[in-house]
This record gives structure tokens, sequence and C-alpha cells, in this order.
């Protein structure tokens, strides 16, 4: 399935952080599959969102910088960033095996029935749900 960047963004966050051992073990597997190597981090200038715990001062950065008024390392403050240009030519094409597929479809699922899907969370929707419900039907 080829995904995106904010697809694969997206889905590592909806992937559970519980579950029983044979569903951990493939929820890990499929982290690293989604997760991001050196070169696309670079491609993309993925960066993360510090803040200095001091002087508030915020910062976009992909390590954990020193805060140059303050001179103490800053904490996470959640947000991330990239090239949004750039990351659109960023596709991977990863392997999701059956069991997996089941349970992202069931997550996208939810969220729709929560009526939480987003503009950024559909995309996922229609390649778990819709693409696979067309594929039944050939
Ligand atoms: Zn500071």
């Amino acid at each position: 399935m080829k995904l995106t960047v904010i697809e694969r963004l997206k889905l590592q966050n909806l992937l559970p952080e519980a579950g029983n051992f044979v569903t951990l073990k493939l929820i890990r597997k499929l982290r690293e599959t989604l997760s991001f190597s050196e070169q696309e981090i670079a491609a993309i200038e993925f960066k993360n969102e510090w803040k200095c715990e001091e002087c508030k001062t915020m910062k976009l950065n992909l390590q954990n910088p020193k805060c140059e008024k303050c001179g103490k390392y800053m904490t996470p403050a959640g947000r991330v960033n990239w090239d949004e240009v750039k990351a659109l030519k960023v596709i991977k094409d990863v392997h999701i095996g059956k069991s997996m597929q089941a349970l992202c479809q069931a997550l996208v699922k939810k969220l729709s029935d929560e009526e939480a899907l987003t503009e950024q969370t559909m995309s996922l929707y229609e390649k778990f749900v819709v693409e696979d419900e067309e594929s039944e039907k050939c």
C-alpha cells in the first residue's frame, strides 16, 4: 500500500499502545515499517518543535536543542513540522500483513463511527476501507 508522509504519521498515532503479545509484536513491526529513514527525514526537512521551560522560547529542530538565551536543553512541545512540498515526493510502498490490515481498517472505521475522521485521516479510510470493499466486489 502506497502511503504518504502524513498518512504514515497519522497511522503511527492511531496504533494502540496496548494489546496481547502477538498483536503487539505485529504492531511494533508495523511501526518500524511506517517510521522514517534518515534520508527521508533529511529529504522532507522533518523537525520537532521544542520549548524552553525557562523563557518559553519555541524552536524547530530535529534533535533536542539548547535554548540560545538560557543555555538549557529544551523540552518537546509535541508538534512536528516538515516541508510539505518536498514531502509530496516521499511515498513509501508499505507491506501490511492481513491481520494488521484488519486492525488498521477497524481503527479508521472506529474514527468514522465516532465522527472523528479528519481531512488527514480520510485518505487512510479510503485506502483501508473503501478500496478494500471495492476489491471484494471483483
Ligand atoms: Zn530559554
